[in-house]
């Protein structure tokens, strides 16, 4: 069945029609069991329309699609140009269609047209040609030893994967995914988020215009507890990519280990601190960590929503922040003016308002926002809070939401304790003119990224990857690569 969504907005009129199928040998069909979800429009709380869902048997039928293209159509049958070829072809394919694509994700997660089109949807772009001039350059080495035997290596595929996305960047976080693990030969059983289904129903038959053979890329729509589950303990899956929750990525980690051994990465949550020196350009400082915080709603894994400020200046960051803050306009999301939106579901909304109300319960100070915008949707004033402790639910959860709390600090031992002191470890920011500073900092904090003098800026050429329990193993750039492939040592006695 298939979904037609007429688009009548200040910046975008299209109709665009949906399969809302499961994505399965290279054509859509139903579930086994004829499972359905209402995907919600979170600017106004309404049923946009049902998509199917799959669940374990389905996630079977798509692994065997997936093991037989392996040893037939792609794997070690196919050339790395060749598949480099055909991800290319998807790029250029993803490019003509980045409008309605955009169009998509902006309806469906409620993030604003505008900025969708040029980050989200461009960087999938980017990214998607990235691993295509990666795919025929995957190479091994030659290594010498004492016996003088011939050895090499080689990188081999995995084989079947898993792939696991949220809801916050669902194409961006799909093409982090698919890029590599296709560039590598691996066939993907990719799990969309129920939330945020859309744009991944909308690519494959793209996929298949790109050339893709069918069974080497299934997408199966499914909630987390069913579908993802399945795919975390299939045993005939060599592999899980997970991106989403700490909660949730030990869930994928404990039934890889009790199914097969899977290998595993996880890509999971933050409190990311952001770090602001007396010495900092104070405009570009207030700039980034307004963008850190409240980009995409504060639905960033690596949001920097704890924000330490050197005691001289603290008092005007304050007062800047609050009014970047108050100056976010909500609206039309399809007016190039609005730059906030909805929180993606009701459950975030309540969580968000949740937080909100533990800030306040625990007397952290509330210098803007805390509240719905509206009755309509899921819509939250960007937040800040000052005055908190350390200990306070508000300093050491992540929200994922539009709330900063906002910290004093003395000097840079001080800080980099402090911001050190929490379970997660993705990212940090940190403002200063000096270098020293600067490079203490950003060596000194234990995450994955670390930014001087911008904030949660994510490149594909980068690995991207969390220290503590913000994850397991890196994804995207070369590295990515790495994880995609087995390294097999091979000996000759010649
Ligand atoms: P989530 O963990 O609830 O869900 C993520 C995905 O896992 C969804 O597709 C969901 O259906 C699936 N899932 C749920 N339960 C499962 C289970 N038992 N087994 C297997 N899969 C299951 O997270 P979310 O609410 O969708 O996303 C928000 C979280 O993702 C935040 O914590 C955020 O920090 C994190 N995130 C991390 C990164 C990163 O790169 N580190 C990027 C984006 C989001």
């Amino acid at each position: 069945s298939t979904y037609t969504h007429h688009f009548d907005t200040p910046t975008y009129n299209a109709s665009v029609t949906l399969d809302t199928g499961l994505f399965i040998n290279g054509e859509f069909v139903q579930p086994v069991d004829g499972g359905t979800i209402d995907v919600i429009n979170p600017t106004n709380g309404q049923v946009i329309c049902p998509v199917s869902i799959g669940n374990a048997k389905d996630i079977d039928i798509a692994v065997k699609a997936a093991r037989t293209a392996y040893k037939t159509s792609w794997g070690l049958k196919v050339p790395g140009a060749e598949r480099g070829r055909m991800l290319s072809k998807f790029a250029d394919l993803v490019e003509e269609h980045s409008e309605e694509l955009a169009a998509l994700e902006s309806l469906n997660v409620g993030k604003p047209f505008a900025p969708t089109k040029m980050f989200d949807i461009g960087s999938v772009i980017k990214t998607l040609r990235y691993y295509a001039g990666w795919a025929d350059k995957i190479q091994g080495k030659t290594i010498e030893t004492n016996d003088a035997k011939f050895c090499y290596t080689r990188r081999e595929p995995v084989g079947v994967v898993g792939q696991i996305v949220p809801w916050n960047g669902p194409l961006y976080l799909t093409a982090w995914k698919i890029g590599p693990a296709l560039a590598a030969g691996n066939c993907i059983i990719l799990k969309p988020s129920e939330f945020s289904p859309f744009t991944a129903l909308r690519i494959a038959p793209l996929l298949n215009l790109a050339g893709f053979p069918p069974g080497v890329i299934n997408i199966v729509n499914g909630i987390g507890s069913q579908a993802g589950q399945a795919i975390s303990e299939h045993p005939n899956i060599e592999m899980v990519s997970f991106t989403g929750s700490s909660l949730t990525g030990r869930k994928v980690l404990e039934a890889a280990a009790r199914s097969n051994l899977k290998q595993v990465t996880l890509e999971l949550g933050g409190k990311s601190p952001t770090i602001i020196y007396d010495d900092a350009d104070l405009e570009q400082a207030v700039k980034w960590a307004s963008f850190g915080v409240f980009f995409n709603m504060g639905q960033v894994c690596c949001a920097g929503s704890r924000i330490f400020v050197q005691e001289g200046i603290y008092d005007e960051f304050l007062q800047k922040f609050r009014d970047v803050a108050k100056s976010l306009k909500t609206g039309d999301l399809f007016d190039p003016t609005t730059n906030h939106g909805p929180q993606v579901s009701k459950i975030q909304f309540d969580r968000v308002m949740g937080y909100i109300a533990s800030g306040k319960e625990e007397s952290a100070k509330l210098e803007t926002g805390g509240v719905q915008i509206g009755t309509e949707g899921y819509f939250i004033e960007p937040t800040i809070f000052s005055n908190a402790k350390p200990s306070m639910k508000i300093a050491r959860e992540e929200i994922f939401g539009p709330v900063a709390t906002v910290f004093k600090f003395v000097d840079e031992k001080e800080v980099i304790d402090l911001a050190n002191d929490t379970s997660y470890g993705l990212a940090c920011a940190v403002f200063t003119k000096d270098l020293k500073r600067a490079l203490n900092t950003a060596h000194g904090i234990e995450a994955g990224t670390s930014w001087v003098n911008m904030a949660s800026f994510l490149d594909h050429a980068l690995p991207f990857g969390g220290y503590k329990q913000s994850g397991l193993g890196r994804d995207v750039g070369e590295y990515a690569l790495e994880q995609y492939t087995q390294l097999k040592s091979v000996h000759f006695n010649l």
